[in-house]
């Protein structure tokens, strides 16, 4: 464990039973509770309700916060592992810790305004198996429940409190472990909670959900009403070819239905789709290859964000050269679309963009893989 855990924390980490071997670190119900069921489980009126509601995930209530196994430093930035829960291991290990990762990052505008964001997981490990990816090389482990998704907001605002007084987090992405559409229901229940103005009143805005580009998941999220937060798409190549090798969801939801799931879903006049490309050298950095994207982006209200890869440990590939991809933007740029070139971060800490999980932490054979898309 390093750099000073609160006591607190650790206290709070009672076991209880989960489905699939999994005992969850035990977290208060009423973190998954709406306001409605909250006012009516109590009897409150709604004034009183509103009151209780709000000071219901309080970052100060450690039964609201996760047990922290590691907070890794990187400048400003900081990515935290927490314990989720146990799984039973075989005779040597009769209990092996489950463990997530959420990374802190420190953001600025040309204007000077800074704030903190964090980027939180959805599942313990993931079976969406993106080359470029260390948590896909787990496997999918478990589905966090809505109240492990939100602890890990509310523990680590607990932490700035102790540690860095004044600052708070201020955007919320769905962008660590796992594929957020593959655990839909929680993550759903998470945003609704996030965004409820009696609650956490994150604006919707603030928030960013990041997906492969599952199309049930797209189209769901479009049925359901589900707050507008911004959606982000993971596409890496413009190629059939290519992306079925580099993301297997492509097999099953090739580019072509996706991009007409992505321009049918209903979009609130502000937003634009913040498509992510991950550059690797050789491999999708060609000016073809950026061409082949202008084109797929065509007619869709986009941001391309261009990430240069993180080495998994170990990697296989490299990333892109800064020519290469001031080159590829260039293409983009001549085409009308806007594009992002996203700094890394915490790279040091394993906390950059794909280098999250434990690789010493797999999902065992005996462990469903069923849904697989
Ligand atoms: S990039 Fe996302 S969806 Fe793909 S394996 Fe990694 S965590 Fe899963």
């Amino acid at each position: 464990m390093s750099e000073g855990v609160p006591l607190s924390l650790l206290e709070n980490s009672v076991l209880i039973s989960g489905g699939a071997g999994i005992q969850w670190v035990n977290l208060s119900a009423e973190l998954e509770w709406s306001f409605d069921e909250f006012q009516r489980r109590h009897r409150l009126d709604a004034a009183a309700a509103r009151m209780a509601y709000r000071s219901r995930f309080s970052d100060s209530n450690p039964e609201n916060c996760l047990p922290i196994s590691a907070v890794l430093p990187d400048g400003d930035a900081a990515k935290f592992v927490f314990c989720v829960g146990w799984r039973w291991g075989g005779s040597a290990s009769p209990q092996e810790p489950l463990e997530i990762e959420s990374v802190m990052l420190p953001m600025k505008n040309r204007h000077g305004g800074r704030w903190l964001t964090l980027c939180i997981s959805s599942q313990i490990g993931c079976r969406m198996g993106c080359e470029f990816c260390q948590t896909g090389r787990m496997g999918l482990i478990g589905q966090l429940p809505a109240s492990h998704i939100i602890a890990q907001v509310l523990t680590v605002q607990h932490w700035l409190r102790e540690k860095r007084p004044g600052s708070t987090i201020k955007n919320i992405v769905f962008m660590g472990m796992g594929e957020p559409l593959d655990n839909a229901d929680a993550v759903f229940k998470a945003i609704r909670l996030f965004t409820e103005p009696r609650g956490l009143a994150f604006a919707p805005a603030c928030i960013t959900l990041s997906t492969v580009g599952r199309i049930d998941g797209l189209q769901r999220f479009a049925r359901e009403d589900i707050p507008p937060v911004r959606l982000a798409i993971s596409i890496t190549s413009a190629d059939d070819h290519l992306r079925s090798r580099l993301m297997p969801i492509n097999r099953s939801m090739p580019l072509a239905k996706l991009r007409q799931t992505l321009l049918d879903l209903p979009r609130s006049s502000r937003s634009r789709y913040l498509i992510q490309y991950v550059m690797l050298k050789g491999i999708n950095d060609d000016p073809r290859d950026a061409h082949q994207l202008a084109q797929w982006c065509q007619d869709l209200p986009v941001t391309v964000n261009l990430i240069a890869y993180n080495p998994q440990d170990p990697p296989i590939f490299e990333a892109s050269t800064p020519d290469r991809i001031e080159a590829f933007s260039a293409v983009l740029k001549n085409s009308g679309i806007l594009v992002k070139q996203r700094a890394t971060i915490c790279q040091a800490r394993m906390g950059a963009c794909g280098q999250l999980g434990n690789r010493h932490l797999r999902r065992r054979p005996s462990e469903s893989t069923s849904n697989r898309a």
